[in-house]
């Protein structure tokens, strides 16, 4: 045995482990019948690997050779050169040692230590070359059987020849196999890391980000030349994400070809190769394969794996892998992965789709709460002047000499109902000032005592003329907050309203405040009518008043409160409710200390 030999290991440089334990045996009982039945010492079986080298998988007969040779790795440059010398024995090659080149260097990693058993020309010598080359039925050379040390001591006559040959062909058949497996294993694990990736990508929410980064996983992983996906919409249309590196132009009837297949496709949950001299299959007419693969020949790929993406029954769409010519033929097993990945894409392509939807909701309802408030303020600035100059009016014929009696007293009613008005307006004007992000409160440090003192001062008249007490729960010292007075004024001076308003006649209202850590805690507890769970919920929306009726027969707006809950969000503060109908409600406004 001769020739250039690398001792890497056999995982290293590009060749893949050879994990297959049945397909080993199968060589190394050929390898051994060599040795027992056909007469020779040692036998060596070798498979081409993808970096161009013979990396011999088994040795029989002898463990020092064994250990030596297995694993070892030979450049098919150095075998061809040898075989250009050979002597045709049918499958067997023999090179005879005195035209072996001597500048060959170390032999094939081992060579038996003996001497030729005499000087008969046909007496074998220690570095005679006997080897099968294997080639598969494309004429491929796949592997190599290596024989040496007949135990004659002899060079093989025709009769051992011919047992020779028949060790070889099944050699040669058993390197195919264990090839085809290896590759379909490694085409496996390939394709699911590839799903693997895929699934983690499908966490995202947009499928240009999901297509982003599964893109380069499923290229190799199937060992594709390109892909592109295509998603159908509800309307029929969709998107196209392109191949890697060069975009492909799909033409409308090739798009539209994708789309029917698709959706038969996943019916049948059954994906499709088109390529050149195979059967279409279920999914595409001999028509439109005739079209595809004149498609593909026009940007130079050879094949391409079909596969629909969808969730449930709904086909969502498509992804196609490609490959050019001289790449290997699509196999079951990554069929199989293909559509695993098609399901899981199609789930993608569904939670893509419902987020997008939502989105857009959000963005509609965000769009109509602007224009609600717009309108808001347009009408409440529209109203405020003619208002302002009827509210004149009014006071200025009230204080005239010239009416009495019942046209007075029709005077006074129509500026009562006219400083509602200006209230309400007031009240909106603030709701939209307040509900203003673009006008930010500019806090300074607040005295929250003077406040509630004021608040409740202003009260005092109502709650007196209902035997309402109104008691005062805080620290001598100032309670500070930050933000805006004149904001945090109308908080107090609402809630504590409220509570005067809610509650029957001879209750009490406790307004207290108090300090937390970092927060001051503003609470208004009264023993009034109490408000329903469900429309504590609601509180804090404009113009929502309570469905009870003690509450409705209240004059008020509904909009108070909601002033109350924009300012103490707009201040970085939170509010909490607590409340029973008939047993009372307490307000807790907490704000940033100052
Ligand atoms: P308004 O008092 O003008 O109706 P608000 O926004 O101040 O508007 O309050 C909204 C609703 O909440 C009221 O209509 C009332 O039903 C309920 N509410 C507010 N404060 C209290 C309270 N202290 N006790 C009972 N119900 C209350």
């Amino acid at each position: 045995m001769s020739g250039e030999t690398d001792a890497r290991p056999a995982t290293s440089g590009g060749a893949t482990q050879w994990s297959d334990a049945p397909s080993r045996d199968a060589l190394q009982l050929i390898a051994e019948g060599v040795t027992k039945v056909a007469g020779f010492g040692i036998a060596a079986i070798s498979v081409v690997r993808s970096d161009g080298k013979l990396e011999v998988m088994a040795v029989a007969g002898s463990d020092e050779a064994g250990e030596s040779l297995k694993g070892r790795r030979t450049p098919i440059d150095q075998l061809s050169r040898e075989i250009a010398k050979a002597d045709d024995w049918g499958l067997f090659r023999f090179v005879p040692h005195e035209r072996l080149d001597a500048s060959a260097g170390e032999q094939w990693g081992w060579v038996p230590d003996i001497d030729p058993i005499d000087d008969a020309p046909d007496a074998w010598h220690p570095l005679d070359l006997l080897t099968a080359p294997l080639y598969d039925d494309g004429g491929v050379l796949r592997g190599t059987l290596a024989i040496d040390l007949p135990v004659d001591g002899r060079r093989p006559g025709e009769g051992q020849r011919a047992v020779l040959n028949t060790y070889a062909e099944q050699a040669r058949q058993a390197v195919i196999v264990a090839l085809e497996r290896e590759m379909l294993s490694e085409q496996v694990r390939m394709a699911e890391t590839a799903r693997r990736i895929v699934r983690r990508a499908t966490a995202q929410l947009s499928m240009d980000r999901v297509v982003e980064d599964s893109r380069e996983a499923l290229v190799e992983g199937f060992n594709a030349a390109g892909m592109w996906l295509q998603t159908f919409d509800q309307d029929g249309h969709g998107a196209i994400y392109s191949a890697v590196g060069r975009e492909i132009e799909l033409s409308p009837a090739m798009v539209q070809i994708a789309e029917t297949a698709a959706r038969i496709a996943w019916e049948q949950q059954q994906p499709a190769v088109v390529a050149p001299d195979r059967p279409f299959g279920p999914t595409i007419t001999d028509e439109q394969g005739e079209l595809i693969l004149a498609f593909l020949a026009e940007i130079g790929v050879q094949s391409l794996l079909f596969t629909p993406l969808g969730a449930g029954p709904e086909c969502l769409g498509n992804l196609v892998l490609t490959r050019v010519e001289g790449a290997a033929d699509w196999t079951e097993a990554e069929a199989t992965s293909a559509l695993d990945i098609g399901h899981d894409l199609g789930r993608a392509i569904l939670n893509a789709r419902t987020f997008e939807r939502e989105h857009q909701l959000v963005e509609e309802l965000q769009e109509l709460d602007t224009y609600k408030g717009q309108l808001i303020a347009t009408v409440a600035h529209e109203l405020k002047n003619p208002l302002t100059s009827v509210m004149g009016h009014l006071e200025m014929l009230e204080s005239s000499p010239d009416f009495s009696g019942t046209t007075r007293s029709s005077l006074n009613a129509m500026e009562r109902g006219t400083r509602r008005m200006v209230r309400v307006i007031d009240d909106l004007l603030l709701l939209s000032k307040v509900g203003d992000a673009d006008n930010p409160v500019i806090p300074v440090r607040v005295d929250l005592r003077k406040i509630v003192d004021e608040a409740v001062d202003l009260i005092t008249v109502a709650a007196g003329q209902k035997g309402l007490a109104v008691r005062i729960d805080a620290p001598d010292e100032p309670v500070l907050a930050l933000g805006d007075a004149t904001e945090l004024d109308r908080v107090c001076a609402n809630l504590v309203s409220n509570a005067v308003k809610y509650t029957p006649d001879g209750g009490a209202v406790t307004v207290s405040l108090a300090r937390a850590e970092g927060e001051v805690v503003l609470t208004v507890a009264d023993e009034g009518i109490g408000i329903s769970e469900a429309d504590v919920a609601r509180l804090g929306t404009e113009f929502f008043r309570s469905s009870n009726p003690e509450a409705v027969a209240q004059p008020g707006t509904g909009l108070g409160l909601a002033i109350v809950s924009r300012v103490v969000a707009r201040h970085g503060g939170r509010m909490s409710i607590r409340s029973a109908l008939g047993e009372g409600s307490t307000f807790r406004v907490f704000l940033p200390s100052g």
